[in-house]
């Protein structure tokens, strides 16, 4: 069962997507990863993209949907997660008809739900490591590097998002209300949508949406 996480920023969505890889072998496609990638490369595109991301704004439905369908065309016959897209109900649409056009039918929705202060608190005090991407949270016990600024698994250098700011957090947090949780009542009419209260411990969200995957009805709220 292929899975679509819709959430706030800073919901969790790349440490459960961890999870579900190392336990069951998804494949993560993450839209922000993939916009980082290009942003590394220094290209032309890339600077665009940085400029847009550092703002905290949505980037195009083009470039957006462009990159993505590269990536989906070559994992569609493995099982995967989608992470960060769709944004918007155009890209709803347009994902609906990519998933026609390539064959893939078998999906589910799975909304993180998150309250605001808890999401700017897991986004300002996020650090991630700038060669395996592994993410740490200097506000959690549970989360922290043991040695400050170096990650645990490869011992690289961990950095801050450049959108892990206050005021870019609060802007993504607004477009998010504002442009993407009317993506939520779109897959809710179409019996796709699970909802998950994202406010506890990440290990009881992950299995929460464990027993999603296993066909249960859950409601954690
Ligand atoms: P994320 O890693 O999902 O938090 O995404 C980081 C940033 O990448 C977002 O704040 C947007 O600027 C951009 N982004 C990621 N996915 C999309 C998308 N589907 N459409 C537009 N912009 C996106």
């Amino acid at each position: 069962m292929n899975i679509i996480f819709i959430a706030p920023p800073a919901a969790g969505k790349g440490t459960l997507s961890d999870k579900l890889v190392s336990k069951y072998n998804y494949k993560h496609l993450s839209t922000g990863d993939l916009l980082r990638e290009e942003i590394k490369k220094q290209s032309d595109l890339g600077k665009r993209i940085d400029e847009i991301i550092s703002k905290g704004e949505l980037v195009s439905d083009e470039i957006i949907t462009e990159l993505l369908k590269n990536e989906l065309v070559q994992i569609k016959d493995e099982k995967f997660i989608l992470d960060g897209y769709p944004r918007n109900i155009a890209q709803a649409e347009i994902l609906k008809n990519l998933f026609e056009e390539i064959g893939i039918n078998n999906y589910i929705v799975i909304y993180l739900d998150l309250e605001k202060e808890l999401a700017m608190k897991r986004a300002l005090g996020r650090v991630v490591c700038s060669k395996c991407g592994t993410s740490y949270n200097t506000y959690f016990k549970n989360f922290m590097p043991e040695k400050d600024g170096i990650c645990d698994k490869c011992g690289n250098q961990l950095k801050r998002r450049s959108d892990d700011t206050e005021e870019t957090f609060n802007k993504r947090f607004d477009t998010y209300l504002e442009v993407t949780s009317p993506v939520l009542e779109y897959y809710k009419k179409i019996n796709k949508l699970n909802i998950v209260d994202a406010n506890v411990e990440s290990a009881d969200v992950f299995k929460i949406v464990e027993q999603i995957l296993e066909g249960k009805n859950v409601d954690n709220k």
